[in-house]
């Protein structure tokens, strides 16, 4: 938590269950990530937070941007993004939004099949596209699976179709899914995509671009590998595949930039037990799955606690939301341990959760409002 975040929770003690996020958090991760990687170009990735005074701040610092629908292209416009600096990075896009995107002066475009390229050659003609292929997800705790990317054989005949087309076959992009914590995995992502430039190269096809994705971690409860450990993973296996000859590099940050700028704030709803001598204690809060904490399915990603009790004896919990669902259980198999001063009323924060939480909070399920949110 950020010495601004510190203080003004302490004395504006606003209404729970809200976010509060500090921009200047946000500015210098920007910095650091680009100190990791200097020759990246950083498209942040809308969808962790597109809170308009995020975009703002890293319109300001040259970003550029990742978005995956209509609505989130149009959010950076208002922001002041400029379109040549969007990419419409979702490989699932209905026409019109791809119309509109174009007709607002987006030249920069995903796919991973055949019947988006057709997509776009009607509907974003010339423009630049890249293809995404399906590469390995080990070592993320919030994977991506089979959904997004194609193998690379299919990529190859993609790439060639799609110049035939006239579009500009520009790139190839893949992502190595979301709280990624090995290095390793960019390091065999790379070297399948420089595999494939000298196939698409050997075809006669003009490919420029790597597509890194997003996947840079950051620290919940457990430590993760410092951002110029990756910086220098990426860089060596660029050299390694690629030597004089780089590409473009494009990443596409979205955890990282904002996760640790923000805390949830919320309350303890009830403290209570399910017979006399059970040893976990059930912690309801006022914020749950369905208040935004959708990457706690499958006690997937863990984000870390703070008591106003810390340091006092604890005991072990199972921590769940307000609402009346049992899939509003965040943590029952994660060994999480609280203070055994905990009471109904207290307020508990909740670390690093600046990213991938007030968009996903429901629409008034039980009655209850969507996540507040504060942006310092
Ligand atoms: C979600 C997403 C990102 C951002 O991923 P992070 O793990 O938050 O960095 C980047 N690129 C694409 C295509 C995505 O879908």
């Amino acid at each position: 938590m950020t010495p601004k975040v510190a203080r003004f929770l302490r004395d504006s003690m606003p209404a729970t269950p809200c976010l509060v996020l500090d921009v200047d958090r946000v500015e210098e991760n920007y910095r650091r990530l680009t100190a990791a990687l200097p020759l990246a170009r950083i498209y942040y990735a809308v969808k962790a937070n597109p809170a308009a005074p995020i975009l703002e701040r890293l319109v300001g610092l040259g970003s550029s941007f990742d978005a995956a629908s209509w609505e989130e292209v149009s959010a950076c416009l208002q922001a002041g993004a400029r379109p040549e600096t969007i990419s419409y990075g979702n490989t699932i896009k209905k026409e019109n939004a791809i119309r509109a995107a174009y007709a607002a002066g987006v030249r920069m475009f995903a796919f991973d099949s055949e019947a988006e390229l057709m997509k776009l050659a009607r509907s974003a003609p010339g423009a630049r596209v890249y293809c995404r292929i399906l590469v390995g997800n080990d070592g993320a705790e919030w994977p991506l699976s089979r959904k997004f990317g194609c193998e690379v054989a299919m990529a190859k005949d993609l790439m060639v179709r799609a110049g035939e087309l006239g579009l500009d076959p520009f790139g190839i992009s893949f992502h190595v899914g979301s709280q990624q914590t090995k290095t390793a995995a960019y390091e065999a992502a790379i070297a399948k995509v420089a595999m494939l430039f000298t196939d698409l190269k050997e075809a006669g096809v003009n490919v420029r671009m790597v597509n890194l994705g997003g996947g840079y971690p950051v620290r919940y409860r457990q430590e993760v590998p410092e951002i110029d450990d990756f910086g220098a993973a990426i860089m060596g296996a660029m050299a390694e595949h690629f030597g004089n000859a780089l590409p473009e590099i494009v990443i596409e940050p979205g955890r990282f930039i904002v996760g640790d700028a923000g805390v949830v704030s919320a309350e303890v709803v009830l403290v209570s037990r399910k017979g006399a001598d059970d040893p976990v204690r059930w912690v309801y809060l006022d914020i749950g799955r369905f208040g935004g904490l959708a990457e706690t399915e499958g006690e997937a990603i863990k984000y870390a606690f703070r008591t106003p009790h810390d340091g006092g004896a604890e005991g072990p919990v199972t921590i769940a939301g307000p609402t009346c669902d049992s899939t509003d259980t965040l943590y029952e198999k994660s060994n999480y341990r609280l203070p055994l001063a905990l009471e109904s009323g207290d307020r508990v924060e909740l670390l690093a959760t600046g990213a991938y939480v007030t968009t996903y909070a429901s629409q008034r399920f039980n009655g209850f409002q969507p996540l507040a949110e504060h942006y310092l």
